[in-house]
């Protein structure tokens, strides 16, 4: 394929490219509205008619207890060739606060080079750049039909949560079974640092509660000789980071897969300016963690365990000098590549009994199973295709980065049982959930070039 054909093909393209764009955000796809759920409909149903027209041999718009998905699948020419699910969403944030967009959230307008309306940038305007690259992949080769074969799954109840998105999965297993899962829903360092996501850290949540006497005591009458359940939470949770800032569960970190020199390496050439990130980090004063990696490694790939709140006893005005029955914390955990969130939960179970003092019951429940972190290693082989495709299109150095939260795709790298890839091009700038969603399109067109060179890498290396 000559690199300069696909560039021509997306060039000559790109008004008829942003047109049809802005037909689909004047959809206003709100997800989690119920109000608006025949909107998600009708995304759903533009998608399936513009695909058909794209050339897709099958679509199908795939219904749920909730709200469709969209599913697409062309098949490649060589029966034995690799099969690649590529996943994004077509429902949007909500828009309120209204009086803070510039102009109508769903009336797409173009400023220069920017396409500005609620779903451009996430995740409508990345999905949307894959349709473009498969047609310039296609023009570019001559031919009828991609190198390997693609199976576009776009969610409608992504910003809801995606909470009948396993079960889909697990309905279509068959018909998505695939040898990567690529993503287009993150996000890039900065414009002109394109990067690559290689991972997501999961979640593990639990609640504590300490149980000391039947009810509230006097503390003059019984202070200083019975167990206080608030003092021994206060030591629990004194207890629960040593003094490196590490987790002092025991085993909490034996699964955890370890940063490389090399991807360490990467991560510290992205332009990272600690001051400017505190700012974002709602003004903190310092940054704080586990002793011996940068911030950006323990955001990313490191696991952690924050208190989020914490209760009990007399909290009203006044005073109340009572021994208080119960003390309450919740507890979660952000989980790297390789940790099981239900084995974390198993972990600090057996460590909160073991460390509750005589007469006080320590009681620990977790609300539900957590979030499994995903994690594709830089050297794996869908991760190099990608980041080659990736530099083709920007013309240089790609790096990585991860992201610290978590979203259905370790349900897609579970379910399907295949390596995640992340192709995307939005930026942290971009407003996404926020008034004034915009997306640069000249990185809308590098998505596309890069996900025109991204079929024929794929092909060679899944092999
Ligand atoms: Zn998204």
């Amino acid at each position: 394929m000559q690199v300069n054909d696909v560039v021509a093909y997306i060039q000559a393209d790109r008004d008829r490219f942003v047109a049809d764009l802005k037909e689909w955000l004047a959809i206003p796809s709100i997800s989690g509205d119920p109000a608006h759920a025949e909107d998600v409909r009708t995304s759903a149903g533009w998608l399936a008619e513009y695909l058909r027209g794209q050339g897709f041999p099958t679509v199908e718009v795939w219904d749920t207890p909730g709200l469709p998905a969209v599913f697409a699948e062309w098949p490649a020419e060589d029966p034995d060739a690799p099969s690649v699910v590529v996943y994004g969403h077509h429902d949007v944030q909500p828009v309120e606060p209204l009086e803070e967009w510039e102009t109508d959230p769903f009336k797409p307008v173009e400023k220069g080079d920017r396409l500005i309306g609620r779903g451009a940038s996430d995740d409508k305007g990345q999905v949307f750049f894959h349709t473009l690259g498969i047609r310039a992949a296609l023009a570019a080769s001559g031919r009828q039909a991609p190198p390997v074969t693609i199976k576009l799954l776009v969610e409608g109840e992504e910003e809801s949560g995606s909470v009948h998105f396993a079960d889909l999965l697990r309905t279509h297993r068959d018909r998505l079974a695939c040898d990567a899962v690529v993503i287009s829903d993150t996000t890039m360092w900065s414009a002109d640092v394109p990067s690559m996501c290689t991972g997501m850290r999961g979640l593990a949540e639990a609640e504590v509660t300490l149980r000391g006497p039947d009810g509230d005591l006097h503390s003059g009458s019984f202070g200083g000789a019975v167990p206080n359940p608030l003092h021994a939470m206060a030591s629990l949770l004194a207890a629960l980071h040593d003094e490196d800032g590490r987790v002092a569960v025991p085993g909490f970190y034996d699964d955890v897969v370890p940063l490389t020199d090399e991807e360490r390496e990467l991560f510290a050439r992205l332009p990272f300016d600690e001051g400017e990130w505190l700012r974002t980090a709602g003004n903190s004063r310092a940054a704080h963690g586990e002793k011996g990696y940068t911030t950006l490694e323990r955001v990313w790939a490191r696991p952690t365990a924050e208190i989020n709140g914490m209760w009990g006893g007399h909290t009203g005005p006044g005073g109340k000098t009572i021994v208080p029955r119960e003390a309450h914390a919740k507890i979660s955990f952000r989980l790297a590549a390789g940790q099981d969130p239900r084995k974390v939960q198993e972990q600090f179970r057996a460590w909160v009994a073991e460390q509750a003092p005589a007469g006080v019951e320590a009681e620990v429940r977790v609300p539900g199973g957590g979030v499994r972190p995903c994690f594709s290693p830089i050297d794996s082989p869908g991760v190099k295709a990608a980041r080659r495709a990736m530099e083709r299109a920007f013309g240089g150095d790609v790096l990585f980065t991860r992201e610290g939260g978590s979203g259905p795709e370790a349900d897609l790298a579970d379910i399907l049982d295949a390596p995640l890839v992340f192709v995307a091009v939005g930026l942290d700038g971009d407003r996404i959930h926020a008034p004034n969603e915009k997306v640069e399109i000249p990185l809308l067109l590098k998505g596309a070039e890069a996900a025109a060179y991204l079929w024929e890498e794929l092909a060679t290396a899944l092999r």
